[in-house]
């Protein structure tokens, strides 16, 4: 029988540690120390053991259900257990090819209530989904969560963090707002490769971005939503109803998840992407305020030369607006820079790609046609027919890739037939 054992809990100041076994073949989805940790920039010392559990479960209970298997643990929040059964079958319905079972066996299930003192904490990575809600809910004074989830065994220098969080510092100063700071290696300490081996197929997507990533990141914040008191945990949306996708972070699953008197919501899933972008230019320009919106992954700042970089400066410039203003380094010759990187890369364009972003900026940047600050871009870029030039430039590309290929092989062929 497949099970995951919760064997220890260690608090030490600002740090948690989480060591567990793993009995039957589900162990090869994790590495081999079984240990997951996390830091905070509070310390976590009085935070009962029922709700430090709750990250625990919650990065590992998807896997229990994929796998049938069944999880122990000591304590658990009574708010948390009872919503577990809704997420699950959130998920269910997201992902109908397999069956979601298995068990969780807790030996005290523990009712945790306080009455709340803040409004809300919100998820703030510095990207544009981030800034759209921190505007939607500023009135309510939100405390910034900011995480960084990818060290290995233990916290190594990492610049890519240092940078998120001088930023989210900054940027929580600038505003008289606090800082929640994570650090963890949640996603690491699973193998995720290996469960995408066996599960990519009838999931029909990754691991990470269809089970994982949305309950790591909002979970690793419930200790300290808890002991400070926070009403409501806000998670920008970054897909739309648009074009239905699965993800682990849709407000099916994150609006289900209850802790202790705290709960969760899922913000502004009704907003494009583009809509996203409207309300974050105008709102910073009537302000007279540069900001920057970091939204290029894993990096220290944007590089203006990959697809969410350049789809988010496009954007900005179809408002009307100067990306130079928004944190982007922005190349002299936009319109040239935009036209080689489509050419070389809008044969990996995925339909998403075209649909919900690219077609939607050009379909703003007709409307402020008048007030776009990069006119040879309109020359050509309001008429670039993503479909075709796709289609054109991914047959270019098997050409040129896979025809001398074949020629090598047919003039061995033939010298054989000679030889
Ligand atoms: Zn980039």
């Amino acid at each position: 029988m497949n099970s995951i054992i919760l064997d220890k809990i260690v608090v030490n100041r600002n740090r948690v540690d989480y060591f567990f076994s793993v009995t039957g073949n589900i162990q090869k989805y994790f590495k081999s120390e079984n240990h997951m940790f996390f830091e905070y920039n509070y310390d976590i010392t009085d935070i009962p053991k029922s709700i430090l559990s709750i990250p625990f479960v919650s990065n590992v209970i998807p896997l229990i259900w994929i796998t049938d298997s069944t999880i122990r643990i000591d304590q658990l929040d009574k708010s948390f257990f009872d919503c577990l059964n809704n997420i699950r079958d959130a998920y269910q319905d997201m992902f109908p090819n397999i069956e979601f079972k298995g068990s969780i066996s807790v030996n005290k299930i523990v009712t945790n209530i306080y009455v709340p003192e803040r409004e809300a904490a919100s998820l703030f990575s510095g990207g544009l989904d981030a800034h759209t809600t921190f505007i939607r809910i500023k009135d309510k004074n939100p405390l910034l969560i900011t995480e960084y989830g990818w060290h290995e065994k233990d916290i190594q220098f990492s610049e890519v963090w240092e940078a998120d969080k001088e930023n989210a510092e900054r940027f929580g100063e600038s505003y008289g707002l606090g800082n929640i700071l994570i650090q963890s290696n949640y996603g690491t300490f699973m193998r995720a490769s290996e469960i995408d081996h066996d599960f990519n197929k009838k999931l029909g997507d990754s691991w990470w971005h269809g089970l994982h990533h949305s309950l790591a990141i909002i979970s690793a914040a419930i200790p300290l939503a808890y002991m400070l008191k926070v009403k409501c945990i806000y998670i920008a949306s970054s897909n739309t109803p648009l074009h239905k996708v699965t993800c682990a972070s849709d407000p099916t699953v994150d609006n289900e998840i209850k802790f202790a008197s705290g709960m969760v919501f899922h913000d502004a899933y009704e907003l494009t992407r583009q809509d996203k972008v409207k309300v974050v230019v105008d709102y910073y320009y009537e302000r007279k305020k540069t900001v920057n919106i970091r939204v290029c992954f894993k990096n220290e700042e944007n590089c203006c030369k990959c697809e969410k970089c350049l789809r988010t400066i496009l954007g900005i410039v179809a408002e009307g607006k100067n990306p130079s203003a928004y944190g982007f380094n922005v190349p002299n010759n936009l319109s040239e820079h935009v036209k080689t990187y489509l050419n070389q890369e809008v044969k990996f364009f995925t339909d998403t790609f075209i649909n919900i972003y690219w077609t939607l900026i050009q379909k703003r940047m007709k409307e402020n046609y008048t007030k776009i600050k990069y006119r040879d871009l309109l020359d050509w870029f309001l008429d670039y027919d993503f479909m075709t030039e796709r289609k054109k430039s991914l047959l270019k590309y098997r050409v040129t890739k896979f025809f001398p290929i074949l020629k090598r092989k047919i003039s061995n062929k033939v010298n054989r037939m000679f030889a």
